[in-house]
C-alpha cells in the first residue's frame, strides 16, 4: 500500500455541515458591508514579496519570519499573502482609485498564509474577513469603519465582545515616544527575552505587546505613549471616543495595545471574546496614513480591520447557529420493491429530479422503516415521499409528515405543489 497523504500541517479541510456555517457568516458579512457602502474586492492569493516587505514592514514578525515566499519559474520572488491590506492598497494605486469619489470602501473575504506554530485557533492557512476605507477623513472614517464592524458582529448575535481601543499617535508622537521607551528599556536589556531584545532596535513599540509576565512587570514602569501625543493626535483620539460614545458603541481604552504591523497611525483597535483564551483577539485594525504613499500612490488616509474568520466561527453564538438550522430536504424512498427498468431511468431517480426541478430540496432515503425515519429526522426533513408499485401505477405518491406521522396518498402534481409551497421563500 502506498503511504496516505494528509493535509499539510497547519492547514485543514472545511467540511459539511460546517461549510454551511462559513457560507452563512460570509453572507451576513456581504449584507452588512454593502449596507454601509463597502464593496467586495478580490486580490490575488500571491503577490510580489516586495509588496509585503514594504507594505507590512521589514521589522514585523510577519515579514521577518512568517511568510510563505518562493521563487517562481521566472525567477520572481513571490509570497502567499499573509494579510490583505497591502494588496488592497496596491490595487487602489494600480487602478487609479484615488480619482474615484472618496472614500473608496472595500471589503474582502479569503485565505491568508503565515508560517506560525500551529496551536488552538491558529493555522498556517487561515481566513480573514476584512474591510478598508481609503481616501477618508480622519476620525469620522475610523468611526465609520468601527461601526460596520460592530454592526456585522451584532448581526452574528455576539453580545460578549469588547472593543479595545488605543492610539499609537502620529509619526511625530511615535518618534518622540520611541526615544523615551528605548532610553527606559536599554538598562533592562539583559532582563528582556530574545525577541524583545531584538525589537529594542528594530521595533521597540512592539515590546509593549509582550505576553511575558516578567517583561510586563518591567513595562509597568515604562513611560506612557499617551504622554508623548501631539495635540493633533490627542484631538483625533478624543473625536473618535466622542463619536463612539454618541453611537453607544461599548469600548475599553487599552494603553498597551499597539498592534503588530508597522503602518498604523493614531487609532488602533482589537475585538476580543471571552471564549478564546490567550489567543482571544478575533479582530484587529486601525488607521494608517503612509501606506498608500509607500506603495507609490498619493498621500491617502486609510483605516481598516481584519477579522479572523476561523476564530470567529469557533466562538459563534448559538443563536446564529440555530437560525441556520432551517428545514432539511424531503427524503424520497421506495415503498416495497419498485420494478427496475430494463433500460431508462429508475422511477425513484426520476421522482427526485422532478422534485428538485420544482425547487424542492430532495435526497434519496437510506435504510428502511424506523431507521429511515430516524435518519430523515436527523436531517430535519419535514416529509418522507414514498413511491410504491401502486403509486407508480396511479401517478400518485404517499407523503408522510414526520412530525405528526400522518400519511396521505395524493396525485403527484398536487404533492409537488404542496411541497413547493413549503419551500417557497414566503413560507
Ligand atoms: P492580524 O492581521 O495579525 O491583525 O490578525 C487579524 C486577525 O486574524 C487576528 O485577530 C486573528 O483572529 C486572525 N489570525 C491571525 N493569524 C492567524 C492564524 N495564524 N490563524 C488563525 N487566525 C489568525
Amino acid at each position: 500500500m502506498s503511504q496516505r497523504l494528509q493535509a499539510v500541517k497547519g492547514t485543514r479541510d472545511l467540511l459539511p455541515p460546517d461549510t454551511a456555517l462559513w457560507a452563512a457568516v460570509e453572507g451576513a458579512a456581504r449584507r452588512v458591508f454593502e449596507r454601509y457602502g463597502f464593496h467586495e474586492i478580490r486580490t490575488p492569493i500571491f503577490e510580489e514579496t516586495e509588496l509585503f516587505a514594504r507594505g507590512v514592514g521589514e521589522a514585523t514578525d510577519i515579514v521577518g519570519k512568517e511568510m510563505y515566499s518562493f521563487e517562481d519559474k521566472g525567477g520572481r520572488s513571490l509570497t502567499l499573502r499573509p494579510e490583505s491590506t497591502a494588496a488592497v492598497c496596491r490595487a487602489y494605486v494600480e487602478h487609479g482609485m484615488q480619482s474615484l469619489p472618496q472614500p473608496v470602501k472595500l471589503f474582502y473575504i479569503g485565505p491568508q498564509f503565515r508560517y506560525e506554530r500551529p496551536q488552538k485557533g491558529r493555522y498556517r492557512q487561515f481566513h480573514q474577513i476584512g474591510a478598508e476605507l481609503l481616501g477618508g477623513r480622519g476620525a469620522e472614517s475610523d468611526v465609520e469603519t468601527l461601526l460596520v464592524l460592530v454592526a456585522f458582529l451584532g448581526e452574528l448575535g455576539f453580545g460578549d465582545l469588547q472593543v479595545l481601543l488605543n492610539t499609537v499617535g502620529d509619526a511625530e508622537s511615535r518618534a518622540a515616544y520611541r526615544d523615551r521607551l528605548v532610553a527606559f528599556l536599554r538598562p533592562h536589556a539583559a532582563e528582556l527575552g530574545e525577541d524583545s531584545r531584538r525589537r529594542l532596535d528594530s521595533n521597540p513599540l512592539r515590546i509593549l505587546d509582550t505576553k511575558d509576565p516578567d517583561e510586563q512587570a518591567i513595562l509597568a514602569g515604562a513611560p506612557r505613549l499617551e504622554d508623548c501625543l501631539t495635540a493633533a493626535s490627542r484631538d483625533h483620539f478624543a473625536r473618535v471616543r466622542a463619536h463612539l460614545d454618541a453611537f453607544a458603541v461599548p469600548y475599553r481604552i487599552e494603553p498597551r495595545l499597539v498592534r503588530g504591523l508597522d503602518y498604523y497611525t493614531n487609532t488602533v483597535f482589537e475585538i476580543v471574546s471571552q471564549g478564546l483564551g490567550a489567543q482571544n483577539a478575533i479582530c484587529g485594525g486601525g488607521a494608517y496614513e503612509g501606506l498608500v504613499e509607500e506603495l507609490g500612490g498619493p498621500p491617502t488616509y486609510g483605516v481598516g480591520f481584519a477579522i479572523g474568520e476561523d476564530r470567529l466561527i469557533e466562538v459563534l453564538p448559538q443563536s446564529f447557529r440555530e437560525r441556520l438550522q432551517g428545514r432539511g430536504p424531503v427524503v424520497v424512498a421506495a415503498m416495497g420493491k419498485l420494478p427496475a427498468p430494463a433500460d431508462g431511468v429508475a422511477p425513484l431517480f426520476a421522482l427526485i429530479e422532478e422534485l428538485r426541478r420544482a425547487g424542492i430540496p430532495a435526497i434519496e432515503g437510506s435504510g428502511k422503516g424506523g431507521k429511515l425515519f430516524e435518519a430523515a429526522e436527523r436531517q430535519r426533513s419535514p416529509y418522507v415521499v414514498f413511491l410504491g408499485e401502486q403509486e407508480q401505477r396511479d401517478g400518485t405518491v404517499t407523503l408522510r409528515e414526520l412530525a405528526s406521522r400522518a400519511q396521505r396518498t395524493l396525485p403527484r402534481g398536487e404533492a409537488i405543489a404542496e411541497l413547493r409551497r413549503l419551500y417557497s421563500p414566503a413560507s
